[in-house]
């Protein structure tokens, strides 16, 4: 048994306990309180005194590509999403398996660093499965299917569920399935998934409503995506725009009941909002990579008002500066009006619940298991809590997964 102490304990978005602690017994959390409390009623082991910090439960990234890691400012910022698209397609043209590798290797230490403990992860080649599996993550790696053929929907499925078959899935590991988005994916492809994942229990995720190009796609068949696919060779000869908004895509094909992640909602119509609601699909909010988009600002609050579960990502390097989602937190404390423990919800137990991980993690409660990230605070003691933790200076020192120390920059 171990007692993890600090000067503060946030076991939830709810409370804040001063001089408080955590036992931790294997994997399992098994005594929260003040460090006093539980001094006198457990006999333990081993003090981990964090000091001047907080203790949150494990941050929770709700999108990453940990494969392009090592694409961190190789690509040119661009108001142009095809742009964007294009480069990432020519810059990885070249790459061999151990830049995959490499590339995947650095993003789990940067995301442990930063107090992640578990990550949702899409897999375009498959090498996620393997790296990832042997980190201390806790991990929910998506296999991206890409083909906007609605004839060769049964045949891309049946390869891609081939493939995963051959992974086992672990106490930290599950795996899932990515149709890539609207404007990659056939309905008939989102259609199978859906099936699919339904039959196989298996989870799902999308990026959607990401781009005003792709709302102008899938409505008239018109803007930058039609010579993007030509040139990649990904448009059908007879394709036909579908002339609907992204959430009615997905409504349509059956894919928003699979609880999904939707990933972005960038922009979604005042008529979407209640089809995700009433479908439990989660939304992902990835807030810094959408600003290096330039998007319009996001509906977050729409959203929230409407009492939709929404969580935070923070993309790949290509479009991100770090893969921390405490840097996600302070960016939309500072840029959103939103109050802190809402934000604290949506980096914890909101990315939990989207996970359907929210009776393990994403919170400091007796019977969860034990992750925990430890952020450090400087400053005047007399600023507000939150306005500390938020701070530029703030910085994770402790990360614990499944109850075991993954990082840990005390001196103690
Ligand atoms: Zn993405």
């Amino acid at each position: 048994m171990v007692i993890i102490r600090a000067k503060y304990l946030i076991p939830d978005s709810k409370n804040c306990i001063e001089s408080g602690a955590v036992v931790v017994n294997d994997s399992t959390i098994t005594h929260v309180g003040t460090f006093n409390e539980i001094k006198s009623i457990c006999k333990v082991e081993k003090i981990i005194d964090l000091g001047n910090a907080i203790i949150l439960p494990g941050l929770i990234n709700l999108h990453t590509h940990l494969d392009l890691t090592n694409l961190h400012n190789l690509i040119k910022p661009t108001n142009r999403f095809t742009h964007w698209v294009y480069q990432i397609v020519c810059a990885r043209i070249r790459w061999k398996n151990e830049d995959y590798i490499s590339s995947i290797e650095k993003g789990i230490s940067l995301s442990i660093e930063s107090g992640t403990t578990t990550v949702a992860d899409i897999t375009n080649t498959g090498h996620s499965f393997y790296v990832l599996k042997k980190s201390p993550l806790r991990k929910i790696i998506y296999k991206e299917v890409i083909d906007l053929n609605p004839e060769h929907a049964n045949e891309v499925i049946n390869k891609n569920l081939s493939e995963l078959s051959n992974i086992e899935t672990d106490a930290l590991l599950l795996k899932g399935i990515s149709p890539h988005a609207p404007y990659s994916v056939s309905k008939e492809l989102y259609k199978a998934v859906a099936q699919t994942a339904k039959e196989m229990n298996i989870p799902v995720c999308t990026h959607i409503a990401e781009t005003q190009d792709e709302i102008e796609f899938l409505t008239k068949g018109t803007g930058d995506f039609p010579a993007l696919l030509r040139q990649l060779r990904a448009l059908p000869d007879n394709w036909q725009p579908p002339e609907i908004t992204p959430i009615k895509y997905l409504n349509d094909t059956g894919f928003l009941n699979n609880h999904p992640l939707l990933i972005h909602c960038n922009y979604i119509t005042d008529e979407e909002i209640p089809l995700i609601k009433l479908s439990g699909a989660s939304v992902v909010f990835c807030p810094r990579s959408h600003h290096f988009f330039g998007h319009k600002q996001h509906p977050l609050l729409k959203l929230l008002d409407a009492n939709l579960n929404v969580g935070l990502g923070t993309d790949s390097l290509a479009s991100n500066d770090s893969l921390s989602i405490l840097d996600e937190m302070k960016y939309l404390f500072h840029h959103y009006s939103i109050l802190p423990r809402t934000i604290i919800s949506m980096a914890t137990i909101n990315g939990a619940k989207a996970l359907g991980m929210e009776k393990q993690v994403g919170q400091i409660s007796k019977g969860f298991k034990a992750d925990i990230c430890g952020i450090k605070l400087q400053g005047n003691k007399t600023v507000d809590i939150y306005k500390r933790l938020f701070d530029t200076s703030s910085e994770n020192i402790f990360t614990m997964i499944n109850g075991v120390i993954c990082y840990n920059m005390t001196c103690h």
